[in-house]
């Protein structure tokens, strides 16, 4: 942008979404602050909330939408209220903008996470086809990191409760992510489903552990890691079988205005889309699956099943140490992101960002924590 301005290719730039991710972009252009520029990573969580008629979200800028509702500035916080330390166990988004956040308001805070590189999911789904723009929401807030002295990181640090209770920091925020299931629960299945060996899952497929052959990809979570996993099956010589219980596939990228593109793509891909289908088994090479309006069943043979359907927050360090809270040892005790409950990217980044905010305030629950536009009429 910066760019074409200086060659006189353009006199004047609109940037909506980059605006939105970083209200103070062009300040930060002219400043010549370009490292601390909050990029868009192109999700479209931002657009939902125009044909949902919800408040405006958006997955880099955890303000957008709260500047008036709960007086966050996108740039400035309020200061720390004390010289406690924390420890945060997770740097996942949720994980990382807490840390961030926390630091700038001049706390002392250790971070830790059991992988070699921070990011959570976002580093793992940056990996699968188009997705690498997602990096930017751990780039960001790591190169933020790095220049508070008060934000410890320590990579390679898997923690136990007795490790928690030992490194000295009274208060602890747990943002340890989540895990898709494996066994076929979803919005769609209240139970287990009879499935055989060659069951995989997206935390499979994204730790290079690939199906080969003829794959049905079954999508009960309807975004984008149905879709996008069937293009790295087929782009890995898969035949690719697409199955949703709805009537579209990936049924919720119709808000973020990406399913016409998705339809392109896995047209182009010869992967094979059977909508209003449920699964019902699999075993020996075939899938029964179910047509969920005139319930008639059909088999589909198969090598291998990946499951797109639910996660399961990965909370068991936050539960081994809530006896702790209770006698005393800690001060306090948060679960964040998708630790506390499985969501999209930019509701673990604003959940990271609010367990800063609310750190060390008083937080009463019985008061609505926002303000609330009430119209006159008349
Ligand atoms: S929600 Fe996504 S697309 Fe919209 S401005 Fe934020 S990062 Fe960009």
């Amino acid at each position: 942008m910066v760019s074409a301005i200086e060659r006189g290719i353009m006199d004047f730039i609109g940037a909506a979404r980059p605006s939105i991710a970083d209200p103070f972009l062009p300040n930060k252009i002219k400043e010549g602050r370009h490292e601390d520029i909050r990029e868009c990573i192109g999700c479209n969580i931002c657009v939902v909330g125009d044909t949902r008629f919800v408040p405006i979200r958006c997955t880099q800028n955890p303000t957008m939408g709260e500047e008036w509702r709960r007086g966050w500035h996108p740039e400035i916080i309020a200061p720390k209220k004390s010289d406690d330390k924390i420890l945060i166990v997770g740097a996942g988004p949720a994980g990382l903008e807490a840390a961030r956040a926390l630091g700038q308001r001049g706390y002392h805070v250790t971070l830790t996470d059991a992988r070699r590189e921070a990011g959570g999911r976002v580093i793992l789904e940056a990996a699968l086809p188009n997705l690498i723009e997602w990096r930017r929401v751990a780039d960001w807030r790591l190169t933020q990191i790095k220049k508070i002295e008060n934000v410890s990181f320590y990579p390679s640090s898997p923690m136990t409760a007795r490790d928690v209770l030992e490194a000295d920091a009274p208060h602890v925020i747990i943002a340890t992510g989540a895990t898709w299931r494996r066994d076929g629960v979803g919005r769609g299945n209240a139970r287990p489903l009879p499935l055989d060996r060659n069951i995989f899952t997206p935390d499979d497929l994204m730790g290079n552990k690939l199906p080969s052959g003829k794959v049905l990809i079954y999508d009960d979570d309807h975004y984008y890691m149905g879709s996008v996993l069937a293009e790295l099956l087929a782009t890995n010589g898969c035949e690719v079988m697409l199955v949703t219980p709805r009537p579209t596939i990936s049924a919720w990228t119709e808000y973020t205005l990406e399913q016409g593109h998705i339809y392109k793509r896995l047209h182009s891909l010869n992967v094979t889309m059977l909508p209003y289908h449920a699964l019902l088994s699999f075993a020996k090479k075939s899938a029964e699956v179910s047509h969920v309006l005139t319930s008639t069943e059909s088999t589909l043979p198969c090598d291998a099943v990946v499951l797109v359907t639910d996660r399961i927050p990965n909370d068991a360090l936050y539960h081994e140490l809530k006896p702790a809270l209770a006698e005393g040892k800690l001060k306090s005790l948060r679960i964040i992101g998708d630790a506390e409950a499985p969501n999209i990217i930019a509701q673990a980044v604003f959940s990271g960002h609010l367990a800063a905010r609310e750190f060390d305030e008083i937080i009463n629950p019985d008061e609505t924590p926002f303000k609330v536009e009430r119209v006159k009429i008349g």
